[in-house]
C-alpha cells in the first residue's frame, strides 16, 4: 500500500508523460503526485544497464562541453513551487549550460523516442525560465544515440498545457483509469489499484 503525501509532489516524467499523451492511465501519474507508493510491481527493466548507458552519454556530452569552453552544471535538482499552492514540481535536468543571455538544458535518452522526451525538456526549459534562469532565452536538446532533437522556444499555449496537467494531478478528484496497455509498464500493485490488468 502506499502513504499519503502532505502536498501534491509532482515528478517531471509522471507530468510528461501524460502531457505528451505517452500513457492513457492519467490516474498512475494523478496516484504517485499524491502518495509514496511504499510497493513497486517489479518489472524486467535493466536498471543498471540504462544507468551505464545514461552516464556514459552524459559524460561524453559534458566532456564535449568543457572541451568548448563550457561550464556544464549536470543533474542538479530543481524543485518549483506553483505560486501561491502547496504543490511542487521536481525535476532533474542532465545538463545545463550557459551561454551569453541563453541557457541550453540537454537531456540525454538511452532507449527509443518518444513524444514525451520532448515534452520534459520542455517543462525544464519552463521551470528554469521562472527561477533560477528567469530573463534568459532557454532553449533544449534531446540526445539519443543516434541523433539530437533541438527544441529552439516553448509552443505556443504550453503554460496553459503545463498548468492544466498540474491540475489534474494535484487535484483531490482523480482522472479515470484506463487499465489496459499502460498496466504492462507501470509500477502501481494491485493493492493500491485493483483494475490492474496483468
Ligand atoms: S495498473 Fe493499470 S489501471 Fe492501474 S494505475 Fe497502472 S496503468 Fe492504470
Amino acid at each position: 500500500m502506499a502513504n499519503l503525501r502532505e502536498s501534491p509532489y509532482i515528478w517531471v516524467t509522471w507530468l510528461a508523460k501524460i502531457m505528451a499523451g505517452d500513457i492513457t492511465c492519467q490516474w498512475q501519474s494523478w496516484f504517485r503526485s499524491q502518495n509514496k507508493e511504499i510497493e513497486k510491481q517489479p518489472d524486467d527493466f535493466d536498471l543498471v544497464g540504462w544507468k551505464m548507458d545514461h552516464t556514459k552519454m552524459l559524460t561524453e556530452l559534458k566532456e564535449k562541453l568543457i572541451k568548448e569552453n563550457y561550464s556544464p552544471i549536470i543533474e542538479q535538482s530543481v524543485k518549483y513551487k506553483i505560486p501561491n499552492l502547496d504543490i511542487t514540481v521536481a525535476a532533474k535536468p542532465d545538463c545545463i549550460i550557459e551561454k551569453k543571455d541563453v541557457v541550453i538544458i540537454y537531456d540525454c535518452k538511452t532507449g527509443k523516442e518518444r513524444s514525451s522526451d520532448q515534452v520534459q525538456v520542455m517543462i525544464y526549459m519552463y521551470l528554469l525560465s521562472k527561477g533560477k534562469f528567469s530573463g534568459k532565452q532557454s532553449k533544449g536538446v534531446v540526445i539519443y544515440k543516434d541523433k539530437k532533437i533541438e527544441i529552439p522556444n516553448l509552443p505556443e499555449n504550453f503554460e496553459d498545457n503545463f498548468n492544466f496537467f498540474v491540475n489534474v494531478l494535484s487535484s483531490p478528484k482523480p482522472p479515470t483509469k484506463n487499465p489496459g496497455a499502460d498496466c504492462k509498464f507501470c509500477s502501481i500493485t494491485k493493492n493500491d489499484c485493483s483494475e490492474r490488468v496483468d
